[in-house]
């Protein structure tokens, strides 16, 4: 995971932790290399610079040029800057209300269906939740097989109706499904397409303002990078959505998504995708990330 971000900035970091004493202008190059090394991440430009501003005005402020180990100093300002940037701490689901309804949201393919498995699977092992999976993509009728295989393999029910093209009539029958059979948290997986469009903006939309779920998740494609932000953002200014799911982790080696959604639309990260098996979901905690990336 971001083997290419890290190696980068273990090379460019590396260069303080030899010296006993460093100058401004070791700094300044230093954070040059950082630079790069998160542009190269796909990083967005603005956000990349802003990064190095704060890294400096703290490494001046904290005496970086006159402490005994400046490398080990350096360090830490990173990680506490990259902490910050990636959401500072972790925010866990809201699962108020009887039941709890969770919308999910994102283009095709990005791990929507593979990821509401997941979570269901995540709450069933909870002991205290009883999911049920929705299968909303009215256009194609292999992502609501594609749920039922899910399900099957989790033993968690998933409520379809496949003749019924109107997302928002299914929603508010599986809300009502849920509610008769004692289902605490109900799952909406919805239809995406292959670009963010007006006619999927508007059928979230309408599903959202239907049934005012708890959370609304916005699920990406970490491999995307900045487009992965653009997308984060077009969602978030339709949908105002309360948490990203950064999927695909496990093949993304640069890392740009990760670093830069949060400051981009101000919603945290709550959970990453890290396989393709069910098993392969965990909390999003910005702290335990900016540790694996500097190693
Ligand atoms: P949807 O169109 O948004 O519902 O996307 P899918 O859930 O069908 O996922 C698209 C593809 O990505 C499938 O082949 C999934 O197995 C794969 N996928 C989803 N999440 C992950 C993940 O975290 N890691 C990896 N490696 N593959 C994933």
């Amino acid at each position: 995971m971001f083997n290419n971000l890290s190696d980068k900035l273990d090379k460019a970091l590396h260069v303080l932790k030899g010296h006993g004493s460093i100058t401004e202008v070791n700094v300044a190059e230093t954070l040059k290399e950082v630079r790069r090394a998160l542009l190269d991440a796909d990083v967005n430009f603005k956000i990349a610079k802003q990064f190095t501003k704060t890294v400096k005005e703290k490494a001046l402020g904290q005496d970086v040029l006159t402490t005994l180990q400046p490398g080990q100093l350096m360090v830490k300002i990173v990680k506490d800057e990259l902490t910050q940037l990636m959401g500072g701490d972790a925010e866990g689901l809201n699962l108020s209300g009887t039941p709890s309804i969770i919308l999910m949201s994102g283009l095709q393919g990005s791990g929507k269906t593979t990821f509401s498995g997941k979570l269901a699977n995540y709450l069933k092992n909870k002991k205290t939740k009883k999911p049920l999976l929705v299968a909303c993509d009215v256009y194609r009728p292999a992502a609501i097989d594609q749920l039922h295989v899910v399900g099957e393999q989790i033993g968690v029910e998933v409520f379809s109706d496949k003749g019924n093209n109107d997302p928002v009539a299914i929603s508010q029958a599986a809300i009502a499904h849920a509610k008769a059979n004692g289902h605490n948290v109900v799952i909406i997986d919805t239809a995406g397409r292959l670009a963010v469009d007006a006619a999927m903006m508007t059928e979230i939309s309408n599903i959202h303002k239907a049934i005012q779920p708890q959370e609304t998740l916005f699920v990406v494609d970490s491999m995307t990078g900045q487009d992965a932000v653009n997308t984060a953002k077009a969602f978030n200014d339709v949908l105002n959505f309360d948490g990203v799911i950064l999927t695909k982790l496990d093949g993304d080696t640069r890392g740009g998504a990760a670093i830069s959604i949060k400051s981009v639309v101000d919603k945290p990260i709550k959970f990453i995708g890290t396989g393709e098996k069910m098993e392969a979901i965990d909390v999003f905690y910005p702290s335990r990330m900016a540790d694996r990336i500097l190693g």
